[in-house]
């Protein structure tokens, strides 16, 4: 894979998703000069205890394009409501149809079916949804039907909780990034310690190492590949 220049969507249901979930291997990727989109499928407007919903959703947004920007990644927003991403939706399905084929990716990442959030679960089944139609030229969307199958990859839960890994990349070079991607999401960061009552830059640091500790390296980050049909079966273990 490093030497091949791939294209990438990482699509996760909330901003900040990616970056607690995956952004060490995103900043990997970005570093070998892959093509990488990072697109969230919510409003976002739950997530302060301050601000409006509308103000919640428009700096929420901004901090996940920044986030992406510092690492030259594309930033989308699909705008599915707040607790109710749908796989059931033909709309939804029809804008994540869309999102991918714009996007050609050899490569999708997104939540685990067992990750602890219904949007995020969500999220995981209306990409599923997705395979059988996107090479389909009968399912009309804006962007012609793919020609080829992408591989499809959930990444970690969030706390590392009932997920059985297929694959780990190596995080020692870019946690340090991992964590500034993080730090964008200032109004996040607050808001997360008094919801869940924990530090979330300590969550980052303390899952990465214990995935490392199972990679035997210093920090990595774990995946799983969906093996199903109509999904490719290109290996993104990354280990040194
Ligand atoms: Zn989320």
């Amino acid at each position: 894979m490093a030497d091949q220049k791939l294209r990438i969507l990482a699509f996760g249901a909330h901003a900040d998703d990616l970056e607690l979930q995956c952004a060490g291997t995103l900043a990997r990727w970005a570093n070998a000069g892959h093509y990488l989109v990072m697109a969230t499928a919510t409003w976002c407007k739950f997530g302060s205890y301050e601000l409006s919903l509308d103000e919640c959703s428009r700096l929420r947004h901004a901090e996940a394009a920044q986030s992406a920007a510092l690492i030259g990644a594309e930033y989308k927003a699909l705008m599915f409501p707040d607790d109710g991403v749908n796989p059931y939706d033909s709309e939804q399905q029809q804008q994540v149809v869309e999102l991918i084929r714009q996007t050609r990716p050899d490569v999708i990442v997104t939540h685990a079916p067992t990750d602890y959030h219904t949007d995020h679960t969500n999220v995981n089944e209306l990409v599923k949804w997705t395979g059988p139609v996107l090479g389909i030229p009968q399912y009309v969307t804006e962007s012609e039907a793919l020609n080829y199958t992408p591989a499809l990859y959930f990444m970690d839960t969030i706390n590392g909780r009932h997920f059985e890994p297929t694959d780990y990349v190596d995080i020692s070079d870019t946690i340090e990034i991992k964590l500034k991607m993080m730090d964008c999401f200032q109004s996040q960061i607050g808001f997360l310690t008094r919801y869940f009552d924990f530090d979330v830059l300590e969550q980052i640091e303390t899952v990465a190492r214990y995935r490392g500790i199972q990679a035997g390296v210093r920090y990595a980050e774990a995946f799983q590949r969906y093996g199903g049909a109509g999904w490719g079966n290109l290996t993104i273990h990354y280990l040194p």
